[in-house]
């Protein structure tokens, strides 16, 4: 399949680079695709970044049929730009599209898609210490009826966002609320697909836990309600004991592919790094004894993100004086120094975005 390209007549003016944030601005292309049974992926095109236009029968308004993936382009030193593990991404949107009943896409065929758009918005990529280009692929249904049943017909779209350095005074400890009344996900439903849904049910438990003045949830399993899953739209892991633990991937927990780069970086340095059931009773216990030396989070949105403090049923219980951790500081030091070219890649988790892919 060809990719046409269409470049816009109107680029848009250049933000304030140093006031970013996450999600707000937007490049002046997308990719699109789209998919019917006869014709299956065709039309793949980057096209000057429009407003869409739906019937309001579409499905996904009402029935939310729909996958996104996050993923990031860094410009190192160098002026190099290059995607993490992008096809694990790649990956990992076919696997939350089978469970949504979307049809696979060619994963190399996106990720040459992902490059070449890339590669026409490169001058939205910016070498300042911790900005980033944020790639955002969705897909959806398209039908147009109220029937339930998956869509026939659907669009792939790929948006860019250019975002800032996520702590914009340097990476700081978070407070986290212990879900106890509400769920995220359970085993057999969509928590280990990337899906609105996951975020629809996510909404209520954050804003209350928002106006008790936590940044985060962390979610309790939504069978049994005690053991820890994950906290908003990050993985977790405890340091006990010198022992790295993270919980097991059971089915409701997305797996996160910084969760994954962490294991194995950890590994690497030397800890024991642990995938297992962990209760909230053994954190309460390992907190008070002393035994709980750091918690953090990971996702591609803040890289590592150290966890200062839990409440839990009315007890706050701070962790490691609620300052950054040296596990914390190492995985998130090793993960951005691969990421913007600081550090040597050596297992291949880097892909560079060559000017040639233009085309
Ligand atoms: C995307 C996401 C993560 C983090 O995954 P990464 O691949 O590390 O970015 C974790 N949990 C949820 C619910 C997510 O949606």
């Amino acid at each position: 399949m060809n990719i046409t390209v269409t470049k816009t007549q109107n680029p848009k003016s250049k933000p304030d680079w140093n006031n970013l944030g996450f999600g707000n601005i937007f490049t002046d292309h997308i990719f699109l695709m789209n998919y019917t049974p006869e014709k299956g992926w065709h039309d793949a095109r980057i096209v000057p970044f429009v407003n869409l236009e739906f019937s309001p029968a579409l499905i996904t308004f009402s029935y939310g049929q729909s996958v996104f993936e996050g993923l990031k382009a860094y410009r190192t030193d160098d002026g190099i730009i290059q995607l993490f593990r992008p096809a694990n991404n790649m990956e990992r949107f076919n696997i939350s599209s089978r469970r949504l009943c979307i049809p696979a896409i060619d994963e190399d065929f996106v990720l040459q898609a992902i490059k070449k758009l890339v590669a026409l918005e490169s001058d939205w990529v910016l070498s300042n210490e911790g900005t980033s280009l944020y790639l955002r692929p969705v897909a959806f249904g398209t039908d147009e009826r109220l029937g339930v049943r998956p869509s026939e017909t659907y669009l792939f779209m790929i948006i860019c966002s250019p975002c800032g350095a996520y702590y914009a005074e340097g990476m700081s400890p978070i407070k986290i609320y212990v879900e106890t009344k509400f769920v995220r996900a359970v085993k057999g439903g969509i928590g280990e697909a990337k899906t609105g849904g996951n975020y629809a049910a996510s909404l209520k438990a954050q804003a209350e836990a928002s106006k008790k003045g936590y940044s985060q949830v962390l979610w309790l399993d939504g069978r049994e309600g005690k053991y820890l899953e994950e906290v908003g739209a990050m993985n977790v892991f405890f340091v006990i004991d010198d022992v790295v633990v993270t919980p097991l991937l059971e089915g409701s927990i997305l797996s996160g592919i910084t969760r994954l780069s962490a294991i194995e970086i950890l590994r690497d340095k030397g800890y024991k790094v642990e995938e297992r059931r962990i209760t909230i009773d053994e954190l309460i216990h390992f907190a008070e004894t002393g035994s709980l030396t750091e918690a953090f989070g990971t996702g591609t949105a803040a890289i590592v993100s150290p966890i200062g403090e839990f409440g839990y049923n009315d007890i706050k219980y701070i962790v490691n004086n609620n300052e950054i951790g040296k596990v914390s500081q190492a995985l998130y030091d090793e993960l951005t120094g691969i990421q913007y070219g600081k550090i040597e890649d050596l297992r291949g988790w880097i892909e560079v975005v060559s000017d040639d892919v233009i085309g």
